[in-house]
This record gives C-alpha cells, sequence and structure tokens, in this order.
C-alpha cells in the first residue's frame, strides 16, 4: 500500500530534506504541502525544488485534506503552529509525524487523550537521528553495570540552549537506572567555576559550542581499569531522515500517540 503523506513546513531546511525523502521512497506519495504564507500553487513554484515537483500547496489543512486525502501530515514547523497542526490533523483523522519540538506537557496530555480515544496513531518525535536515539539506548543500558559517567555534547555555535535537549534525555534515561550519586573526589574543588560541567543527578554534562560542528554526543562511562564511550555524530540533516520514513511507515500501525522514537524501535 502506498502512503500519501503532506508535509507542513516543507520550504524549510528539515521540510526540503523531507520533500526528497518521501518523493525518493517507493511506498510513500508526497500528495499535498501546507503552509501559511502565499509562496505559489506547487513545490516548484517556490524554486527551492525542480520544475517536475508540482505537488500542490494549501493554506488551510480542511481544504489539504479533502482534496488530496493523506494518510499522514508530517510536521517540520516551528513552535508556534505545531500544536494546532498536530490537533487539526487528528480531528480530520490524518495521522500525524511531528519532528517540531515545543509542546507544554498539557498539550502532549490532551494530544495523547485524543489520539487513543479516537484511534488515530500519531508519533513526536523530539530527534529523529535513530544513531542518536540509539546511543540513548546503549548508555541507559550500560549505566546499570557502569554507573559513573560523564556526558560531553558538542554544537555548533549557533546553538542557544545548553546542555542539549539530547543530552538532558540521556541523563534522565540513565537516571532511570543508576543510583544517584556524586562522582569524582569528595573533596574535589572548582578553580575555575563551571569546570565540571552542569551536575544532573550526580552525573556531569559538558557542553562544547564551536562553528564547523552539527550536533555530536560521547557518552563516557569509567569503571575500574576500563572506559566505554558510545559516540554519536549527526555531520548533516540527512542523518534525521530515516527516522522520518520510518515514523511514517510506523505511525500507520498505530492507534495511540508515541513520543520519542526510542519508543518505536526494539
Ligand atoms: P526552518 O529551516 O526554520 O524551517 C521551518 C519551516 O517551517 C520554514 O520554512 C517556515 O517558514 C515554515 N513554517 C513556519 N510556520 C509554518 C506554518 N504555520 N505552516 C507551514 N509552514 C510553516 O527549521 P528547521 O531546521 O527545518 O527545523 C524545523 C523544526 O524541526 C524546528 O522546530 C526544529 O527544532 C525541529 N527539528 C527537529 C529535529 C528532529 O530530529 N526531530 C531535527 C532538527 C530540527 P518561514 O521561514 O517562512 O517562517
Amino acid at each position: 500500500m502506498t502512503i500519501k503523506v503532506a508535509i507542513a513546513g516543507a520550504r524549510g531546511r528539515m521540510g526540503q530534506e523531507a520533500v526528497h525523502t518521501i518523493m525518493k521512497d517507493q511506498n510513500m506519495e508526497l500528495v499535498s504541502v501546507l503552509d501559511y504564507k502565499e509562496i505559489g500553487e506547487t513545490l516548484a513554484d517556490t524554486k527551492l525544488f525542480p520544475q517536475t515537483f508540482t505537488v500542490p500547496i494549501f493554506m488551510d489543512l480542511t481544504e489539504l485534506s479533502s482534496k488530496t486525502k493523506p494518510d499522514v501530515l508530517v510536521d517540520l514547523t516551528s513552535p508556534e503552529s505545531v500544536y494546532q497542526h498536530t490537533r487539526e490533523a487528528l480531528e480530520l483523522g490524518i495521522r500525524p509525524v511531528v519532528g517540531t519540538t515545543g509542546f507544554s506537557d498539557e498539550e502532549l496530555k490532551e494530544l495523547s487523550a485524543y489520539s487513543a480515544e479516537h484511534g488515530i496513531g500519531c508519533i513526536i518525535a523530539p530527534n529523529f537521528a535513530i544513531g542518536a536515539v540509539l546511543m540513548m539506548k546503549f548508555a541507559e543500558q550500560a549505566a546499570k553495570y557502569l554507573p559513573d559517567i560523564e556526558i560531553i555534547e558538542m554544537h555548533h555555535d549557533q546553538k542557544l540552549d545548553a546542555p542539549s535537549g539530547t543530552a538532558m534525555k540521556t541523563a534522565s534515561l540513565i537516571a532511570d537506572h543508576r543510583k544517584t550519586h556524586n562522582q569524582g573526589h569528595p573533596k574535589e574543588k572548582e578553580t575555575i567555576a563551571g569546570a565540571r560541567g552542569a551536575n544532573y543527578d550526580g552525573m556531569r554534562i559538558h557542553s562544547v559550542r564551536l562553528p564547523g560542528l552539527v550536533a555530536h554526543q560521547q557518552v563516557l562511562l569509567g569503571g575500574d581499569g576500563q572506559l566505554l564511550t558510545i559516540r554519536h555524530d549527526s555531520f548533516n540533516r540527512g542523518s534525521f531522515m530515516s527516522g522520518v520514513a520510518l515514523s511514517i511507515n510506523k505511525v500507520m500501525e498505530l492507534e495511540n500517540l508515541v513520543y520519542g522514537l526510542e519508543n518505536i524501535i526494539d
């Protein structure tokens, strides 16, 4: 069965990659695009895509739905619009696959209840990079045996938040299996504030910001006479696309909302 897909945010950096990923996939058809600016009638009019990309653009999700009948809406827009898009898609019976971050806990609870009540699958994935999700899972497992851990996350110097969401998520998954304890010497003293990094449950997180980097993370797990290093690198936005494709396929089998790619990979 061919999965009919619509995209919101197709002009963006992630959206453009997603358009190409879906166009190339034999099991998917890109049937329409949702935008909020008048940018033309088809993707080709945006000048961002080849002239052969004649996928129609809509500014209203209800009209998009009735004219092109997508099974899935991929949202790669902004925190301001993502909740509205997701809610409307569910109400129209379209399964949302959402990469945009910015939901409140309440919004997530509400969407989750709606999705389960109406049996419509929904995936919200703050990190589509499968390698990054595996890194978190492996670190979570390893923490049971090697509970002294430091996380080093490295990103481009335009990133505003530190530590990264992925580092926080990694630490929180590890914390579920690791007995809280402070690491390092009990009497250790920082000569320069921050030298030992941020303290999460006694684990340390270090944030590196440099031009040239994209998104990278190492989890260092130390034991007597040994060190285990689990590392993931995203070199470009292509790293997120296998997760987008996986989610489009998986959401067709779901009848509830799943938050986080780690919950759909075995
Ligand atoms: P971006 O380049 O700014 O792209 C966002 C696009 O969405 C822009 O073209 C924007 O148009 C458009 N847009 C904004 N509001 C819209 C609306 N109401 N309807 C339709 N289109 C709308 O950002 P990006 O780097 O592609 O990232 C997009 C989102 O994905 C961000 O929230 C980012 O944090 C998230 N992200 C997620 C992952 C993941 O793995 N889950 C990875 C990277 C990024 P204008 O520019 O004209 O406003």
